[in-house]
């Protein structure tokens, strides 16, 4: 297969790219600084991979099966009127950019299969309801940023199959939310975040690389399908088994602040989250890795 993968450089794209190199799959990635993916995918452990910034990307698009797109600037930082703006606008041109490229292909060369990123943020937050690939958007700015980027990936042409991928915070030692929470559970405690009773919707980064997978080759994959494990927790449980498992007491809460200092405003998304089960996967038949925290936990930080 031909894989053209926007946002491959970042913390879910790398280990994307790792996976498909190491099956023997062609490789195109598509970023806005060459120079930079080429440090991330040197030649020498990464041969055959093509990198293309723009206007290159059409060429890599239309000699391709399948596209990923999981570009966007991160959301963890502070949140001005400006980087709002461009939280939002990262994801819509980009995905607007891939998704007219395929539509301005011929039938025959144009990719079978797009495979978009999203949230579990389309929901909004509540500490009492349960979500599923069938509720209801919610009203807050990250359920909006959500709609909009799923209505540009909608607008791909009726031929291509569509995964909409509604991820959740994704736990990997080397990048997202956990990686910047670590440092602050060892400066304080392992204690609770906030009132802990906040539903947290994880997955570990080896089961959504293997979502993602699956979903470009598996024609059952289609349309909208949450990539959480089937056991989110409440944030008090996460803490307590981080805690645990860093040897950190787990009775003393971590201030907020610390919390938003390092992740500025997008840290709403681990201090107000939202409980989402991965009802199409599960019908699906994926089979998770780490379906339980305590197990993914301990695999991230033993590695
Ligand atoms: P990263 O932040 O690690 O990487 C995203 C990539 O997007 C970057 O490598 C970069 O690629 C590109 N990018 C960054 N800023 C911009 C910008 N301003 N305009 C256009 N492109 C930009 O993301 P993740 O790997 O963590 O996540 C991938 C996708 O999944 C994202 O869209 C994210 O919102 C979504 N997601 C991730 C979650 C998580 O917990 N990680 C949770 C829920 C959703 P380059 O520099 O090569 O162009």
């Amino acid at each position: 297969m031909v894989v053209s993968i926007t946002g491959a450089t970042g913390f879910i794209g790398k280990r994307l790219v790792q996976r498909l190199h190491a099956d023997n799959h062609r490789i195109c990635v598509l970023t806005r600084s060459k120079s930079k993916a080429q440090l991330v995918f040197p030649a020498k452990e990464f041969p055959g991979i093509l990198i293309a910034e723009e206007p290159e990307w059409k060429d890599c698009i239309q000699g391709s099966n399948a596209v990923v797109n999981l570009a966007g600037m991160p959301i963890s930082t502070r949140w001005s009127f400006e980087i709002k703006q461009e939280i939002k606008d990262s994801r819509i041109s980009v995905t607007s950019k891939v998704v007219d490229i395929i539509n301005n292909t011929q039938d025959d060369v144009r990719p079978s299969v797009l495979v978009s990123a999203t949230a579990v943020g389309y929901y909004g937050t509540s500490e009492t309801n349960v979500f599923d690939e069938q509720s209801p958007s919610g009203n807050d700015y990250l359920a909006e940023v959500c709609r909009e980027w799923e209505a540009r990936a909608l607008k791909v042409n009726k031929d291509v199959r569509l995964a909409l991928i509604r991820i959740g915070v994704v736990l990997g030692k080397d990048g997202g939310a956990l990686a910047k929470m670590i440092p602050i559970f060892m400066m304080f405690a392992g204690g609770p975040l906030g009132s802990g009773k906040q539903w947290f919707s994880w997955i570990h980064l080896d089961d959504i690389v293997n979502l993602i997978y699956e979903a470009l080759s598996n024609p059952s994959y289609k349309g909208v399908i949450n990539g959480t494990s089937p056991n989110p927790v409440r944030l008090a449980e996460l803490c307590e088994q981080l805690g645990k498992i860093m040897g950190r007491p787990s009775w003393l809460p971590v201030p907020d602040f610390a919390l938003k200092a390092v992740l500025g405003e997008g840290a709403t998304v681990v201090l107000e989250g939202q409980k989402v089960l991965p009802a199409r996967a599960t019908e699906l038949g994926f089979s998770f890795k780490y379906p339980f925290v305590k197990d993914a936990l301990k695999a991230i930080l033993s590695s």
